[in-house]
């Protein structure tokens, strides 16, 4: 067994603590990674909240891992000691489904091993997320990260980058495409970066004026205000593409009535409650609703390369995990600049602390 150290919600909404676990012995195709950096995706505080229903605990979140190699199994071939390796939100499937040989692992019809709140292929063994000092993953759900890159600007690309690349390049977003990116946090931040480099024209949809500057920075050549009363008014029937990336209840229908005929709005945002959707904002201009879930494996090293070769990384706020409480309140109420990220190394002092 490999012995862990890591920070876990022992129920529901509770705070995080310390928390001693093992992981598996490094099997043949395994690798162990030294964990160094890991970002705090939405996501963790919903799952630690229960705010999707059926949580496991306690549970260590955490799935925009990077860190060092620091033991290969004896079939490894990706890896070797020292590389830098990344996991994102999974560490398993069944590899054998038309989902995983089409490389869309997130769709596995048997199971997807999810990286934390999740089990192994066994559907059984709990797993353990990247709020940790390290982990055992098969090297098939390992990524390769270029050790040229800030590396705790990289940890956030293994979700909140790959959730907002893949639904751009399945619609196409190139020149000339009229792209809205709802909602200014970890992933609509990287959905920007992503739209400009693809070409697109941005506009930002956000509940915070104060961020405008920073949307501008970011490449976005229009931003909207919301809450402002009529602001959406004159752009009824001109996007291409909306993406939603907001995690809370709000209304889908102000964004449908922005879509060109035939436009989507693609919803990443996964807030716990249901929405109403007014039949007639689809039907009349064939507009489209769907959702993405982040993105197979192959997909993830290719955008990991594509921000290698393009210098994209996360813009984050780095935090010792003794700061993770008020970085889950200051991200609940959208004031993340703009994603967290955990330097583990902060948890390795505490775990030689405990012993
Ligand atoms: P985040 O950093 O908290 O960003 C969400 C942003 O939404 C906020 O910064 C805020 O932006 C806006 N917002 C928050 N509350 C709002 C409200 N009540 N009304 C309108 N806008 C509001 O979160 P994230 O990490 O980017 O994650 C966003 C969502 O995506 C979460 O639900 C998460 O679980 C989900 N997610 C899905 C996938 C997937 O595969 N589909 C992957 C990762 C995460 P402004 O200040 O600009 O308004
Ligand atoms: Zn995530
Ligand atoms: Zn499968």
């Amino acid at each position: 067994m490999t012995k862990s150290f890591g920070y876990a919600a022992p129920e529901k909404k509770a705070t995080l603590e310390p928390f001693a676990f093992e992981r598996r012995a490094v099997g043949p195709n395994d690798i162990l990674i030294e964990i160094q950096f890991c970002g705090v995706c939405h996501s963790d505080i919903h799952q630690v909240n229960d705010d999707w229903g059926g949580s496991i605990y306690p549970m260590v979140p955490g799935h925009e891992i990077v860190g060092r190699v620091a033991e290969v199994g004896a079939n490894v071939e990706k890896f070797k000691e020292g590389d830098t390796a990344g996991v994102g939100c999974m560490v398993d499937s069944c590899r054998r489904c038309a989902s995983c040989e089409a490389g869309l692992e997130q769709f596995c019809a048997v199971h997807t091993a999810l990286t934390y709140n999740g089990t192994e292929m066994d559907e059984t063994t709990p797993t353990f997320g990247g709020y940790s000092t390290n982990i055992v993953v098969d090297e098939s759900f390992a990524l390769k990260i270029s050790p040229e890159q800030n590396l705790a600007a990289v940890a956030p690309l293994l979700c909140a980058g790959i959730t907002t690349y893949s639904p751009l390049k399945r619609f196409d977003i190139k020149h000339g495409s009229k792209v809205g990116i709802v909602g200014l946090g970890g992933l609509g931040h990287m959905g920007v970066k992503f739209a400009v480099a693809m070409g697109a024209d941005v506009t930002v949809f956000s509940t915070s004026p104060t961020k405008e500057e920073d949307a501008r920075k970011l490449g976005a050549q229009h931003f909207v205000v919301t809450k402002e009363p009529g602001a959406l008014e004159p752009l009824a029937s001109q996007f291409d593409f909306i993406l939603d990336t907001v995690s809370a209840p709000h209304d889908l229908n102000v964004y449908l009535e922005l879509l060109k005929y035939n436009g989507a709005l693609v919803l990443v945002g996964i807030p716990g409650e249901p929405a109403a959707v007014l039949a007639p904002l689809l039907v009349m201009r064939q507009r489209n609703l769907t959702g993405s879930a982040i993105g197979g494996i192959p997909e993830t090293q290719e955008m990991l390369d594509y921000c290698a070769a393009k210098n994209i990384v996360s813009d984050i706020e780095m935090i010792g995990i003794d700061a993770i409480a008020r970085a889950y309140e200051r991200t609940v109420k959208g004031d993340v600049r703009y994603r967290f990220v955990i330097d583990i190394a902060s948890l390795k002092s505490i775990a030689a602390n405990v012993g």
